[in-house]
């Protein structure tokens, strides 16, 4: 704290009186706060939070009256904390039949279906070796069985074991789903067969979907892609092989949630402008129960840092409130596919033209203390240079990090820009970055656990998207959206 009063005064072209009210806002963001909510929102007691399941609904409701007791003012539908949308998830039932060359096959165990599918297929198989072979033969009306190879996949990304079945799924399904396949089934190497747990994970819980929802597009509707990792359930050498499926999908429609809550500002006209804070609630709730090992996703530093961040800033905006308003939007099933910012968004509980910021946060309690990332910094990713120069301010004022800016670059592997809540509101044309401190070890594993945060890391974190929101609110104009901007 001394060290951020000494930088704060030299900055000199801030009065008095702003410089004051910054100090009392700072003064309400403590770090034994954030640690106990942190401890509260992580704990085992909300089972991961998983978007579209009783416990996520459970953690928006604790949410909901945390921002209650703090004093802010509900900002959802119909003068509540939340703003509801449907989440539908189609899944393979487990009522499925696959059968080999008179081989059943157990689902999720020998076999994976890739997407889900309605399909019945009687079919003979036919073996392709190499790309020459997918590109050539006759596969109308046959099973095709194909070995995962990156052969012809020139995408850098396929030197990340997370993308590398998906990239080889896309680009043989796009060689050979015009030309009517019954099935494609792939077989692991060695490389997808490392993939093959977690690509069980999702597979086995189907796809979710929202109408206008990023991640809408499955590869192929109507062909089924299967994924065998155990190449020895595959003979090549018979003749006159054959698959046989009856594949069955399972529809259901889920309600997800939205918690929304406000801090109304001091300025009789700016009041009606607002600086959004957003985090997400979910994470990735229960998965596979293995006897006497954690099996529960608490998702601490993903995502309860920045809920828990965003109920600081709201003490601390209650305290002493901006000229404009502040809105706190922790949004219902990210990690699905953003679709809870997708919502809001598109229905914004207050006009989408009063918001003049999004600050969004993701994981904001790990790695070095001295180090921070921001995206949406740079192009081709930067759509406000204002805003963008009102957070390095707000860095350099207040918590000093070394920032990381090197995210926004296209060619950067994890393509992380675009796998947060900030993105629909920048698709929106909406002044938008993106607050981390980035991928660890224990990410999207059991492992990301509240005792694991680093708490005066992200004390400093949670500073520096205050002080940002503090100018926001505060200052005159309010942050241009870049000229030309498109993603
Ligand atoms: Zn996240």
């Amino acid at each position: 704290m001394k060290q951020l009063l000494t930088a704060a005064t030299l900055l000199c072209t801030l009065s008095v009186t702003a410089q004051q009210a910054k100090n009392v806002g700072l003064s309400a963001i403590k770090i034994a706060d954030l640690q106990r909510d942190l401890y509260a929102l992580a704990d085992d007691h909300f089972r991961g939070r998983e978007a579209g399941t009783q416990d996520e609904l459970d953690a928006a409701a604790w949410l909901a009256e945390q921002a209650r007791q703090i004093g802010l003012q509900p900002a959802g539908d119909n003068g509540t904390y939340f703003q509801y949308f449907p989440l539908i998830r189609d899944r393979v039932s487990s009522e499925s039949q696959i059968i080999l060359h008179h081989k059943p096959l157990e689902l999720w165990k020998d076999v994976i279906v890739f997407e889900p599918v309605h399909a019945q297929v009687n079919a003979p198989l036919i073996f392709l070796n190499g790309l020459q072979d997918i590109d050539t033969a006759d596969v109308k009306g046959k099973a095709v069985i194909l070995r995962f190879s990156p052969e012809g996949i020139t995408n850098p990304m396929i030197k990340s074991l997370r993308r590398y079945a998906t990239l080889i799924i896309r680009d043989r399904v796009k060689r050979l789903a015009g030309k009517g396949p019954a099935a494609i089934v792939f077989v692991s190497d060695s490389t997808a067969s490392q993939d093959w747990a977690r690509s069980l994970e999702y597979a086995d819980r189907g796809t979710y979907h929202m109408d206008g929802g990023y991640f809408n597009s499955i590869i192929v509707k109507d062909i089924p892609l299967l994924w065998i990792n155990d190449p020895s359930l595959i003979t090549q050498d018979s003749n006159n092989q054959t698959l046989v499926a009856n594949i069955v999908t399972d529809h259901f429609i889920y309600p997800s949630v939205n918690v929304v809550a406000k801090q109304e500002g001091s300025d009789a006209t700016l009041k009606s402008e607002y600086v959004l804070f957003s985090g997400h609630i979910d994470h990735d709730g229960v998965r596979h129960l293995a006897p006497g090992a954690d099996s529960i996703y608490n998702g601490a530093d993903d995502n309860a840092t920045v809920d828990v961040a965003l109920l600081a800033a709201g003490r601390a905006f209650k305290k002493q409130p901006g000229r404009r308003s502040v809105l706190f939007v922790f949004h219902g099933a990210e990690e699905r596919g953003l679709y809870g910012s997708t919502w809001f968004a598109a229905h914004p509980t207050v006009p989408k033209a009063a918001i003049v910021s999004v600050l969004n946060g993701d994981m904001i309690g790990r790695n070095n203390i001295d180090s921070a990332a921001l995206l949406g910094v740079n192009p081709p990713h930067r759509n406000s240079k204002d805003l963008v120069s009102v957070a390095l301010a707000a860095n350099a004022a207040g918590p000093h990090f070394k920032l990381d800016t090197t995210w926004d670059n296209p060619q950067q592997i994890e393509g992380w820009y675009f796998r947060s809540d900030h993105l629909p509101y920048a698709r929106a044309g909406i002044p938008s970055i993106f607050f981390t401190t980035l991928l660890h070890p224990d990410y999207h594993t059991v492992r990301d656990d509240a005792s694991r945060i680093n708490y005066q890391k992200l004390t400093k974190m949670t500073q520096w998207l205050y002080l940002t929101a503090r100018t926001l609110a505060d200052q005159d104009a309010r942050p241009a959206v870049d000229a030309g901007f498109r993603l």
